[in-house]
């Protein structure tokens, strides 16, 4: 145990976001991180608890406590040694992950958790400055072939695991670069893709052989995998969204926010966009609809790109700001939350629904929305249901609006179709609890069958996807 005082004596302190009036002009990373020995002393905090509920909590199942107190001692080697034992990549979690670790911690019952995540940054971080995270190519290779479609987190770790184990690998991916929505989705405000860019090197210096501009089922035919790998790994991801059936959604100005976050995102990284086909929220009403993550991450791109107002509109009511009695520790509690891109200036509305939206003169783009108050109710069997409240329409200004209605499940047509891949009832890619799908040979991690989720499980799917292919490409 770092420091059995630390959590009585030491407070927690959390990483700064860059100024505001700063950060609204460029796309770098907002949060910065605390000095080194701030940073040892917040892992005084972890209290090495007899059951560590926060290494239950977290999907990788990380050694937290162990590596608290290696930082604490400030032995960096040991602590990133034991960090990386149960995750590719720290620096992906130690960035966005919304850290349901802090939210099993002991000292969340009546106190503020440890700094989790933040101090894993900042292992990581100085692992790699140190020189610490060095290629570790496989001493030899076992001779067997093995294909990973899809090169987000899910598809990069099970890529990552297979190659050191000296499975030889090949990573498809049918973008022009490897992250998934690491790179195309996720803003580089949260994640600059530098970052990215550093791990596939090392991966790449390893041996794993990457190609991108392939999208398997297009540009490889889906059979040859069957033939040309002795296993294969469907790590897609859920990109099919959901999308809003109401009048006027035809109208030009209605986007699905992965088009707008994607197209920003390739702008970032040096991308020529023609104007014609540039959606820019400079000078516009922006309205974002869906209050979640890819929502905020919207509402952070459009006030970057000199919105004149944002609004953020939510079906749903609010989150409770304190853990509410269905949601006890040491579950994950969700909670009400104000993200850096929510105080660079946006309103935030809820129990809305979208009910049209209404044309400019030309009768061609979208000028405005109708939305009316909705209160949320239980029927006889529990199920939550929607009332609308009488003669609460209301007009909203919306000469951009975006769709962050979240996504349904894996695109089902392509490889996943051409390959007879059996489904879920979710609609997502079906596994059993070796991660094999229906077809010999194939298996699939990440998004693709769990359907949308977090980083961190993407990560832990690849592992374990990996795992369950390495016993079964030994016969075992
Ligand atoms: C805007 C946004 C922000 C997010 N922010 C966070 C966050 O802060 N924290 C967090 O934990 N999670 C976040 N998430 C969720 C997280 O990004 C996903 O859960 C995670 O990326 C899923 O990983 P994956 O590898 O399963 O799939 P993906 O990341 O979707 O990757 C799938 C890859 O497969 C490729 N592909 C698809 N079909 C083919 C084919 N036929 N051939 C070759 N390649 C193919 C795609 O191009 C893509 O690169 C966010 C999601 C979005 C949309």
């Amino acid at each position: 145990m770092s420091d059995p005082r630390g959590f009585i004596t030491i407070e927690r302190i959390e990483n700064r976001y860059r100024p505001v009036e700063e950060r609204v002009h460029d796309f770098n990373e907002v949060e910065t991180q605390l000095p080194e020995d701030i940073r040892r002393y917040q892992a005084a905090r972890c209290m090495d608890c007899g059951v560590a509920f926060c290494h239950w909590g977290c999907p990788v199942g990380s050694l937290i406590p162990e590596w608290q107190d290696k930082l604490h001692h400030g032995d960096w080697k040991a602590a990133f040694d034991i960090l990386q034992k149960t995750n590719n990549f720290p620096e992906f979690t130690g960035r966005l992950c919304p850290a349901p670790c802090e939210s099993s911690c002991v000292l969340e019952i009546n106190d503020d958790s440890v700094t989790i995540r933040e101090n894993e940054l900042a292992v990581i971080e100085h692992a790699f400055n140190a020189g610490y995270v060095q290629p570790k190519p496989p001493k030899t290779r076992t001779g067997k072939r093995v294909a990973v479609i899809g090169s987000g987190p899910a598809g990069m770790a099970c890529a990552d695991t297979l190659n050191k184990i000296g499975h030889s690998v090949v990573l498809f991916e049918a973008a022009d670069q490897v992250g998934g929505l690491l790179r195309y989705g996720v803003p580089d405000f949260k994640l600059e893709k530098r970052v990215i860019d550093r791990r596939v090197d090392l991966m790449r210096q390893e041996g794993l052989e990457i190609r991108t501009n392939t999208r398997v089922g297009v540009d490889v035919p889906a059979e040859s995998l069957l033939s040309d790998f002795d296993a294969v790994c469907i790590a897609i991801g859920a990109r099919q969204p959901r999308d809003l059936a109401v009048p006027g959604r035809e109208l030009d100005g209605i986007y699905f926010a992965m088009d707008y976050l994607e197209q920003q995102n390739k702008v970032v990284g040096g991308a020529a966009v023609p104007p014609d086909d540039r959606i820019s929220a400079k000078g516009k009403h922006v309205v974002v609809l869906g209050g979640g993550d890819t929502g905020s991450d919207c509402v952070g791109t459009a006030n970057r790109q000199g919105a004149r107002s944002v609004t953020q509109i939510e079906l749903l009511p609010p989150l409770p700001r304190h853990r509410p009695a269905d949601q006890p520790w040491p579950l994950y509690a969700r909670l009400y939350k104000t993200t850096s891109s929510h105080e660079e200036g946006c309103e935030r509305l809820y129990n809305l629904q979208t009910q049209s939206f209404v044309a400019d003169k030309q009768g061609r783009r979208v000028k405005k929305l109708v939305a009316v108050e909705v209160e949320w109710g239980k029927t006889g069997n529990g199920q939550h249901e929607l009332h609308v409240v009488p003669g609460s329409e209301r007009e909203i200004k919306a000469d951009l609006v975006l769709l962050a209605l979240g996504f349904v499940h894996v695109e089902q047509g392509g490889l996943v179709s051409d390959l007879g891949l059996a489904l879920n009832p979710r609609g997502s890619i079906a596994v059993d609890d070796q991660f094999r799908t229906s077809v010999e040979g194939v298996f699939a991690a990440g998004d693709a069958h769990r359907g949308a989720s977090l980083i961190v499980w993407a990560i832990q799917h690849g592992r374990q996807t990996a795992a369950a292919m390495d016993a079964y490409l030994r016969g075992r």
